[in-house]
């Protein structure tokens, strides 16, 4: 009884005449037993809500404020300005912004919590470096980002999704194998205690048609979360279809 998704994470890429040809091909991907969702740059969103006004896919945010209040914050943006703008879900704790921004486990934390107030489904990034994974420490570190993010959240852990993204399969196009996916996949799984039954652990990391099909079929994993391959509509699509 996991829903199983495929969300595509366009990160800092996109124009207005891209995104346009790109959703009006993402509309139609949705069916029974596939759930698909878009992550746009915040300045699409709204373009992307509009193009995709009565499909089943569900718009997301790349990130969002750890204030739930408005306020001075420059440059934030926060939950509720994007649920009001008709965004559902969004994700936290991504590797580029734990790496680039100094996002720290509490931060992420704190940002899964604002999602949940503000009503917008967090889609919460875990993984390890390969400098971690060669010490074997990939366990230890997914272990320990979820953990905290657990013991923000209590009982409301049921209603995150949580996508399992090795850092050195990020955007390098070597993914990790369908059993390394699947070991750190059960882990979570088991960390996640009773909402291990309910909450889908999505796989990312250099996705792509040609490998989806080996990495979705294993038993803890749940779907993707998809970088690079969600630009192409042709190549999304087939990802969707292997789901
Ligand atoms: P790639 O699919 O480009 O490797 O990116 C994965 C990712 O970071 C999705 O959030």
């Amino acid at each position: 009884s996991r829903a199983r998704w495929v969300v595509g994470n366009w990160k800092m890429n996109g124009s207005i005449a891209a995104n346009e040809a790109l959703l009006a091909a993402v509309r139609e991907l949705p069916r029974i037993g596939a759930n698909v969702g878009v992550c746009a740059p915040y300045v699409y969103l709204p373009q992307a809500v509009q193009a995709l006004d009565k499909s089943a896919v569900v718009v997301g945010a790349q990130d969002l404020s750890a204030h739930a209040a408005s306020g001075a914050f420059t440059g934030e943006v926060s939950g509720a300005m994007l649920a009001e703008v008709g965004v559902r879900q969004v994700i936290v704790g991504h590797s580029e912004r734990r790496q680039y921004h100094g996002e720290t486990d509490e931060i992420v934390a704190a940002k899964a919590l604002a999602a949940l107030g503000a009503g917008l489904v967090p889609i919460v990034c875990v993984g390890e470096t390969l400098v971690e994974r060669d010490a074997d420490q990939a366990f230890e570190v997914v272990n320990r980002q979820l953990g905290a993010v657990m013991a923000a959240l209590g009982e409301r852990i049921n209603e995150v999704l949580v996508a399992y993204e090795p850092v050195w399969a990020i955007g390098t196009g070597r993914t990790a194998s369908p059993e390394q996916a699947q070991e750190v996949h059960a882990s979570i799984r088991a960390k996640l205690g009773s909402a291990g039954a309910v909450v889908p652990v999505l796989y990312g990391g250099s996705v792509k048609a040609s490998n989806a099909s080996s990495i979705f079929a294993m038993s803890d994993v749940d779907g993707g979360l998809i970088g690079g391959a969600s630009l192409v509509a042709g190549d999304f699509a087939a990802i969707v279809a292997a789901l």
